[in-house]
């Protein structure tokens, strides 16, 4: 599902073809956007000295093996952010894939292979097949991944999903949040989402992060007035969103769509507002 108007990037980034992006965000940290793609997104190389991450894999329309390749040579480890379709696409063609070790995610291991499951994935949102693909490393929720010089803390920060994970890159005060917040709406209405762990994940983000932290997410604006951008967003944002989440538990009501500030919006349905009622 291409969106069929001509994209233009902001100022400094470069396009990879006619529908890959580039944009350097930090030395060896390279976000690789898909803003034709209508939920623009975001994915993200982390370079060390000895290997490199890919944080998201897209939908997977077009192959971003090709784009990685292009960038570094280094022994690569590709991380999901969650299983919705939009961010492992085309994830069985990687040889060497990591993922978060959770038990709902363990859960989905059959014989070395992981199997779908409808909710986590989505696929039939855009009639994606799901990429039957390989762990050969679990994640343990806290620990690091050492790229040589150049290290990644694994953080669980439910909400939008279940299985949703963040990469701290300490030195870097980079945070890349995904799912989580992004310019635009927020998707807590769909299966699985969960404002209770959303507002805890926002209180656990601020506690760990300095305030001078950039967060980059993985959907770009739209509209993007100065051009499409890898979507960076700021701690204020989070705080902006824990505080109207906290608004949102003590008020009982259920809005579909909540404003949180300029930039961002927040879509729940009743099931996500849900472990507020039973508790
Ligand atoms: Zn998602």
């Amino acid at each position: 599902m291409e969106n069929n108007l001509p994209e233009v990037l902001a100022e400094g980034l470069r396009w990879f073809d006619d529908w890959f992006a580039l944009e350097d965000i930090a030395f060896g940290v390279t976000a690789i956007g898909e803003p034709r793609y209508h939920y623009r997104n975001w994915n993200y190389l982390i370079e060390g000295k000895d290997s490199a991450l890919l944080f998201d894999t897209g939908p997977g329309l077009r192959d971003i093996a090709l784009v990685v390749a292009s960038l570094t040579k280094k022994p690569l480890i590709v991380v999901p952010s969650h299983l919705h379709f939009d961010h492992v696409g085309n994830l069985h063609k990687f040889s060497s894939i990591a993922m978060a070790d959770l038990p709902l995610l363990r859960a989905l291991d059959q014989n070395g292979v992981i199997q779908e499951n409808a909710d986590l994935f989505l696929g039939d949102w855009e009639n994606l097949k799901w990429p039957h693909f390989s762990v050969s490393r679990w994640l343990a929720i806290g620990s690091k991944i050492d790229l040589g010089g150049r290290t990644l803390e694994v953080l669980h920060t439910p909400g939008h999903s279940p299985d949703s994970v963040t990469l701290y890159l300490k030195p870097d005060n980079i945070l890349l949040v995904a799912d989580f917040i992004y310019p635009g709406a927020l998707y807590a209405q769909v299966p699985g989402s969960n404002l209770a762990d959303y507002l805890t994940s926002a209180e656990a983000l601020l506690a760990h992060c300095p305030m001078f932290c950039r967060l980059f997410g993985a959907h770009g604006a739209d509209p993007a007035p100065q051009g499409q951008r890898a979507p960076e967003m700021k701690v204020a944002d989070v705080v902006d969103l824990q505080r109207a989440l906290t608004r949102l538990k003590k008020e009982g009501g259920q809005p579909e769509n909540t404003v949180i500030n300029d930039r961002v919006s927040l879509l729940a349905s009743k099931a996500a507002f849900a472990p507020w009622q039973s508790s």
